[in-house]
């Protein structure tokens, strides 16, 4: 059988300011700016890429930072909390450079024999930081973050499910993951080659609310497809099993279908080409505002009402 599904590609989270949400996520937690762009559905909001050097699959977090914007709620129906991986020596580092960065975090915990901590984003998003020396991709080093100690990408997201079984039959049956392990309600799946960047974690939340979108809550998360037909075949199978996915969306960056999983969440399929070097040399990724041609047009207007930012 094709592999139909690598693993995780991006996550994509609703922001409040701009300004803060770059400082977050470049200035402490030390990924990268690979793509300054906007909403392709809403063009007076940016839309913010943070990865690796180049945004490999499974590094890429993104976001529509709307401005002031109420919070939103953790709950079932949602991704909750994503994870990346640091190496097991660099843990001292983070604790200690996310106090000193008045972030508020939790004491190390253990989960699958993996230790981790949990924090959030000034807007709310949930974060965590597993120390995993299995994981062999190159964070991204700056001033403060030296490569050593550097994000390598993500291990794992965390989606809160009332009834799991349906999203687990979908991950499973449909979406090529395998059940690998199960812990406190925590049902750990696993796709492609297993490694850090491949898990997802359905945490049955029996008795929770429903999460309310809002700043800080995340609006879908993606998996990595290899090509456009790879990404043709996942979405026949989605569509024999009853799921609606949507036609094929062009991204810039890769190409798109979107459909909701059983518990709620937003799914998509992104496929790896052609990645963030598409319109900009990966040595200035990040640098210019970036339009899809058919907006090259406007573009006077829609620099005139977004934010000028720092970093
Ligand atoms: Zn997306």
């Amino acid at each position: 059988m094709n592999t139909l599904i690598n693993g995780l590609h991006h996550v994509t989270t609703i922001a409040g300011e701009a300004q803060r949400n770059v400082d977050f996520y470049t200035h402490i937690l030390g990924l990268r700016l690979v793509k300054k762009t906007i909403n392709f559905d809403a063009p007076d909001v940016y839309h913010l890429y943070y990865g690796d050097e180049t945004g490999s699959p499974g590094t890429i977090m993104t976001f529509f930072p709307y401005g002031r914007l109420p919070r939103g709620r953790k709950g079932t129906g949602q991704l909750t909390y994503t994870a990346f991986t640091i190496p097991t020596a660099a843990l001292g580092f983070w604790i200690n450079r996310l106090h000193a960065q008045n972030v508020a975090v939790s004491a190390p915990q253990k989960r699958f024999d993996e230790t981790f901590i949990r924090f959030e984003d000034f807007d709310g998003m949930g974060i965590e930081l597993v120390t995993s020396d299995a994981d062999a991709r190159t964070g991204w080093a700056t001033g403060p973050v030296e490569a050593s100690l550097a994000v390598r990408g993500f291990h794992t997201v965390t989606l809160n499910e009332a009834n799991p079984d349906a999203t687990i039959r979908l991950l499973t049956e449909q979406m090529q993951h395998r059940l690998i392990a199960e812990e406190a309600g925590r049902f750990r799946l696993a796709a492609g080659n297993g490694t850090p960047g491949a898990f997802v974690d359905v945490q049955h939340s029996p008795g929770e609310l429903r999460g309310q979108q809002g700043a800080g809550s995340v609006h879908h998360v993606a998996f990595s497809t290899d090509t456009n037909e790879t990404q043709l075949e996942i979405r026949q199978t989605l569509e024999e099993a009853g799921y609606m996915p949507t036609e094929v969306l062009d991204r810039n960056y890769f190409e798109s279908i979107y459909f909701r999983e059983p518990g709620g969440v937003l799914f998509e399929i992104a496929t790896n080409p052609p990645g963030f070097a598409a319109d900009e040399p990966v040595a200035t990724l990040g640098r210019d505002l970036k339009l899809p041609e058919w907006y090259e047009p406007r573009r006077a207007q829609i620099e005139a009402k977004l934010p000028a930012l720092n970093y």
